[in-house]
């Protein structure tokens, strides 16, 4: 049979028909231990009944309606997710890079609706990831997801994290809107940031009169043992922030959040989204926030990352030499090309991420059980001791 997709991914020979909770079986009832999560997407596991219940309950109801009607599910999620962080108002789409498309606009509105219409720069960070839209690329910085696009566009500038100087002079030339950052970076490496960058970071935008936006695409929605990322931090609170992915625990979901202030240049018809917010997605997502933000669920995903990394903390040497990332956002730098391992992982029915700076990225259901975090540290271990891995450490 001939291909009739687009050859822009590359899937591993594995072809699910069915999940459950970690697990994803093919036809033949073949078994996998899913540490790919839908990339961080499925949060409550494969088939989740609460979610399989809004789901059907609201597919035998309405579907779509579109943004000319009122949508009451929108109110009702938009009211959960701002009583749950710094965030007065939503805006519903589809996808992460949507979100973070949303952000972008919501941050260079701010300043022109206030008569600054020359702040339109956008501070990025090396290293990470907003998605493959044109705003998220450029703001992204990433040159391999730029090639062949023709010019990068203007009012986008990069820094290393680090680079405080960078940012104080950046942040005072008075055409910055925004600084956008990932608390926790997820394709580009499982890095957590340092407590401290952030608070710098949300100081320096205070100081200069500049929008912070969070990308939480990844690090949202519980993955990290809090609801968001940010909220570890003490005093790091952005202005708006970009979510997707686990927001619909694997249906297409995605939302950007402000405070009324960022969000003041949001008027009518300054964006919209035909899809964004209907029906079916609100229901899910309704649901999936209702089990993510219990404290008991948020606990239960603190305790399992504990045990998860502890076990492959001990696991660390010549092939794997740094466990990284927060929470259940976990990275495993590699020694051995991260793809070969990753290869290596499936032949003992194990699924890995890829993602940048040769790491292979962990990304289990936060209600994983504590005896499947144990098979995970014994797949990796088994992977670690294969012939090829033991043979070139
Ligand atoms: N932002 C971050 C931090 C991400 O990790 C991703 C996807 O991996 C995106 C944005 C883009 O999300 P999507 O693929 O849903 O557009």
């Amino acid at each position: 049979m001939s291909n009739a997709i687009m050859p822009i991914y590359a899937p591993a020979p594995v072809s699910p028909v069915r999940g459950e909770g970690a697990w994803l079986i093919e036809s033949d009832g073949t078994r996998w231990l899913d540490c790919i999560g839908g990339v961080a997407t499925t949060a409550l596991g494969h088939c989740h009944p609460a979610l399989v219940g809004a789901l059907t309950d609201q597919a035998a109801q309405l579907w779509h309606v579109s943004n000319a009607l009122r949508i009451p599910g929108q109110q009702a999620l938009a009211a959960k997710l701002t009583a749950a962080c710094f965030a007065d108002v939503a805006f519903f789409c589809n996808s992460g890079t949507e979100a973070v498309e949303a952000a972008i606009k919501t941050a260079r509105r701010y300043h022109s609706t206030r008569g600054a219409p020359e702040r339109i720069d956008v501070i990025g960070f090396h290293g990470s990831f907003h998605g493959r839209t044109y705003a998220a690329i450029n703001a992204a910085g990433n040159a391999a997801y730029l090639e062949g696009l023709g010019p990068a566009l203007p009012g986008y500038l990069h820094l290393a994290i680090d680079d405080h100087d960078g940012l104080a002079a950046a942040a005072a030339r008075g055409t910055t809107a925004a600084v956008i950052v990932e608390p926790v970076q997820g394709e580009g490496g499982a890095r957590a940031l340092v407590d401290a960058d952030l608070v710098r970071i949300r100081r320096v935008c205070d100081a200069n009169g500049i929008l912070l936006i969070h990308d939480e695409v990844q690090s949202g929605m519980g993955r990290t043992g809090r609801l968001f990322a940010h909220q570890w931090v003490e005093g790091a609170s952005p202005d708006i922030m970009a979510i997707a992915k686990a927001l619909g625990g694997g249906f297409p979901v995605g939302a950007c959040l402000a405070t009324h202030a960022a969000a003041s240049g949001m008027t009518v018809a300054a964006h919209g989204s035909t899809f964004g917010g209907n029906p079916l997605a609100m229901a899910v997502a309704g649901a999936a926030f209702d089990v993510i933000s219990d404290p008991e669920t948020l606990a239960h995903a603190r305790a399992v990352a504990i045990r998860l990394r502890d076990g492959l903390g001990d696991l660390v040497g010549d092939v794997v030499t740094e466990v990284r990332g927060k929470g259940l956002l976990i990275g495993l730098k590699l020694a051995p090309n991260n793809r070969a391992f990753i290869a290596a992982a499936r032949d003992h029915h194990l699924l890995l991420s890829g993602c940048g700076d040769n790491c292979a990225r962990i990304l289990p259901p936060l209600t994983l059980g504590f005896d499947e975090a144990d098979i995970i540290v014994d797949r990796v271990a088994a992977t670690i001791a294969c012939h090829a891995f033991a043979e070139a450490a």
